[in-house]
């Protein structure tokens, strides 16, 4: 691509370096947040591979400002910090940068956030004066991710969810207490909270398509996995939130919690392992083996600690259990259920090589914890 064409704006896009780093837009959050794991390089460090609902796609992720007027304890744009350099967009330019490097073929996909400026309405209007460029003057078609501004308005919710794909507002705290401590400034009950469920409302009463994803900030202000995926459970069943996000805290200079220390990645690792099941595999909050401490045990996968406790003297029978008890049987996700019900209506499972071949991938982890008709399936697997 010929820079040339845009360069205040490309080199304003390379001074974003990876602003957003630490949010993940897609359906594969542990992918995207494993900031260990080396990456192909980008022609732009705002440029990440995002898993989408239609599949992975270079997304750029971009703010209109890195200009910020709270002064959330952990971020690395809050208000006063000189070490960050601020550059902001207005909506023409930040539509026009895009759509250069998108017909270039860079990207494939926006992620658009903000830092706040002169409140959360304004600023939200600056998000959808992008979206609205690119939708109606340059006739943009693909995918679009907006950030919902802490206060913005109903009428622009409204707007963002019908010119976006996908929606984002991050609740941050798992309860209000919670967020204060990690953003004096942001008002959970009056600020975030309600937006989440104008937007579930909107999808029910206007079939608005745009899914909704929220994120939490992990381990900084002594929040639990019990209180993280007590929220993320209510989002899930109340409010039809597509995907919680956790990001593990990492401390950043010059700002109020420089000194505290950085999150493991295991412990967000397990909070995804243990919001699938609520989400997808249909668990409660109290099945989950919390530990006397309220957090998830980081050496066991909690499926498989749950099964330790509870499956070891009692296996489940593959040929007569309910979905939901197949479900809880490590190896067997929902796809491999389904799989087993339909072929339970033609034939009885007697062989491991049978559930391999249904997309039971590691028959080992389930065996411990199924009957094939009666016998055991751990002695199939002592006889190879
Ligand atoms: S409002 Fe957003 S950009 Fe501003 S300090 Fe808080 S987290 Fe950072």
């Amino acid at each position: 691509m010929n820079f040339r064409m845009v360069p205040d704006s490309i080199q304003k896009l390379s001074l974003l370096e990876d602003a957003t780093q630490f949010e993940p837009a897609g359906d594969q959050p542990m992918a995207e947040t494993a900031g260990a794991q080396p990456r192909p390089p980008k022609p732009l460090p705002c440029i990440a591979d995002v898993s989408t609902p239609s599949g992975p796609k270079p997304i750029l992720k971009a703010m209109m400002t890195t200009a910020c007027e709270r002064n959330c304890f952990y971020c690395p744009f809050r208000a006063g910090r000189n070490k960050t350099q601020r550059v902001s967009y207005t909506p023409d330019e930040m539509a026009k940068t895009y759509d250069t490097i998108q017909r270039a073929g860079l990207v494939e996909g926006l992620f658009l956030s903000s830092g706040i400026i002169k409140g959360g309405a304004q600023t939200q209007d600056k998000i959808l004066g992008t979206a609205e460029i690119l939708r109606k003057q340059y006739g943009y078609r693909g995918y679009i991710h907006l950030k919902i501004m802490p206060g913005a308005e109903y009428d622009q919710v409204r707007r963002a969810m019908q010119l976006a794909d996908r929606v984002s507002i991050n609740l941050e705290g798992a309860t209000a207490e919670r967020l204060a401590a990690l953003a004096p400034k942001k008002d959970y009950w009056n600020e975030l909270f309600p937006r989440l469920q104008w937007i579930s409302r909107l999808r029910r009463e206007e079939a608005l398509r745009a899914s909704v994803v929220t994120q939490f900030v992990v381990g900084a202000v002594g929040d639990t996995d019990l209180e993280l995926l007590h929220t993320s459970d209510h989002l899930y069943t109340q409010l039809g939130l597509r995907r919680a996000y956790f990001i593990a805290f990492n401390p950043v200079s010059q700002t109020p919690f420089e000194h505290l220390a950085s999150v493991s990645h295991q412990r967000t690792f397990r909070l995804y392992q243990a919001s699938f099941l609520l989400r997808d595999y249909g668990w409660s909050v109290e099945d989950l083996p919390f530990l006397s401490s309220a957090n998830l045990p980081l050496d066991v996968d909690p499926k498989l600690a749950w099964a330790q406790e509870n499956l070891r003297e009692a296996p489940v029978e593959v040929n007569r259990a309910e979905r939901s008890e197949l479900l809880r049987v490590p190896g067997i996700g929902p796809k491999t259920a389904d799989a087993i019900l339909r072929e339970r209506r033609h034939r009885h499972i007697r062989e491991m090589g049978h559930l391999r071949a249904l997309g039971l991938r590691d028959v080992q982890k389930a065996a411990p914890y199924m009957l094939l008709d009666g016998n055991l399936a751990q002695r199939q697997l002592s006889l190879f």
